[in-house]
């Protein structure tokens, strides 16, 4: 099956929003193996919007639309799809109790064009809205299947993953289970991946196997195809093995979780405590940390010493090792991470010190970065990172490099 996801609405053609919703729904329908081989993106318009169904119907088995299901003048998807295909509206009566209950829940006054909303194309399948009122739908017509969502993706994405991907599933003639696995890998690029795994990716065909690279990360996504579930599992975790033997020391984690919740997630189960001193990533280590529900259950505090005055009265970072070695040191790294460490009492203590950039700094080139990790009862250690980014590049690769370090250690 290929589909063609067309997106409705003039804004996107103005550049006010992207079109977040083709992508999500691309990436869960690679998951499930079906192909789009187009998206399109059209104005509420409804000729443009009719011809944009005709091209479509001409290369694609199932059309998915997304946009203009809501109550006002500009929203015609429904209206233009029915006329397009020569069929008619009609009034879902669950769909309308539900948006009258919804009125009456909120104590508004609902006024006659929302019931517009619960109109849908004759003999359609309802995809029920559980974030909002306009219902989705999905309508089989000669050999194609039209799927209809809403724009917000606060309500398409929901209703895409529980309703919507079953009813493409039981339209899928082949009943193979698909399934679906990223390996994350942070400190490797993704050229270097693809030459180490070279052979296995050129013999792989199930699962196949798809890098991709974003934010210094590289994910192989491993996709399975069997009729049984445990045998695609099994066909999953040969390869997975495959894989980690080869480049398992750059791997940090599955699926959608991001280093930093990875971390996160290893220090809860350690029941560890961690403080920071930060110079040149100037407390972002600790912004992350603190964007997931649960940092203060392994986040002291931290000091922000951007200045070598800070390092050294408040860190009691040597002033002998400042002279000596400078900020931009291994062995200014490592007394950071100690005394951060001890100063707030906790198991860990990590430092970030180097020059962000663009220009050099005290005879070290921009990138030239530090990171010390202080662990209790362990030998505290400091990595050197040469980073070849612009200033905030650099600034953000230390911080995930910090993680990496971290993960490593703990685990
Ligand atoms: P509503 O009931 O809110 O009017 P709707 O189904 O009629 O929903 P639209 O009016 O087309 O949808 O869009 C509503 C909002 O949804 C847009 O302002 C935008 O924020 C978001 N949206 C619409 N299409 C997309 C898209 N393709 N990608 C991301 N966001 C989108
Ligand atoms: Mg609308």
């Amino acid at each position: 099956m290929n589909a063609e996801i067309i997106a409705v609405g003039s804004e996107l053609l103005l550049g006010q929003i992207v079109n977040s919703n083709a992508q999500f729904i691309s990436e869960q329908l690679a998951e499930v193996g079906v192909n789009v081989y187009y998206h399109t993106s059209v104005g509420d318009n409804p000729v443009r919007l009719k011809h944009a169904i005709q091209v479509a119907r001409e290369r694609a088995d199932l059309l998915i639309f997304t946009g203009g299901l809501g109550p006002t003048k500009d929203d015609l998807t429904k209206e233009t799809i029915a006329d397009a295909l020569g069929t008619t509206l009609s009034m879902d009566e669950d769909a309308l109790k539900s948006i009258k209950d919804y009125f009456l829940k909120v104590d508004r006054e609902m006024t006659p064009n929302n019931e517009k909303q619960a109109l849908i194309l004759a003999g359609s399948e309802v995809l029920k809205n559980e974030h909002g009122m306009a219902p989705g739908m999905l309508l089989k017509r000669d050999t194609k299947a039209y799927m209809l969502l809403p724009g917000p993706p606060s309500e398409m994405r929901p209703m895409f993953s529980k309703y919507g991907k079953q009813a493409i599933l039981s339209l899928m003639k082949k009943k193979e289970v698909i399934h679906s696995r990223v390996l994350r890998f942070f400190g490797i690029g993704e050229a270097q991946l693809e030459t180490e795994l070279e052979d296995l990716l050129d013999k792989q065909t199930n699962p196949t196997i798809a890098p991709l690279a974003s934010d210094g990360e590289v994910t192989l996504r491993l996709t399975a195809k069997h009729e049984s579930r445990e045998t695609a599992m099994a066909l999953l975790d040969s390869t997975e093995r495959e894989i980690l033997n080869i480049v398992g020391e750059y791997f940090y984690g599955y699926d959608q979780a991001s280093i930093v919740e990875v971390g996160l997630r290893l220090l809860k189960e350690k029941s560890h405590t961690i403080s920071c001193a930060e110079s040149l990533t100037g407390g972002l280590f600790q912004a992350q940390l603190t964007s997931i529900p649960g940092a203060s259950e392994v986040l002291n505090g931290g000091v922000i010493c951007y200045q070598d005055e800070i390092k050294k009265k408040i860190l009691s970072v040597k002033a002998d090792t400042l002279k000596q070695y400078s900020s931009v040191s291994e062995q200014c790294a490592l007394e950071l991470a100690d005394n951060v460490r001890e100063l707030f009492s906790t198991d860990i203590g990590i430092s970030f010190t180097g020059v962000a950039g663009p220009e050099p700094h005290g005879g070290h080139p921009a990138g030239t970065v530090w990171i010390g990790l202080s662990f209790k009862g362990r030998p505290t250690r400091a990595f050197q990172l040469n980073l070849g980014g612009g200033r905030n590049g650099n600034r953000l690769r230390t911080a995930k490099y910090g993680w990496y370090y971290l993960i490593k250690e703990l685990s």
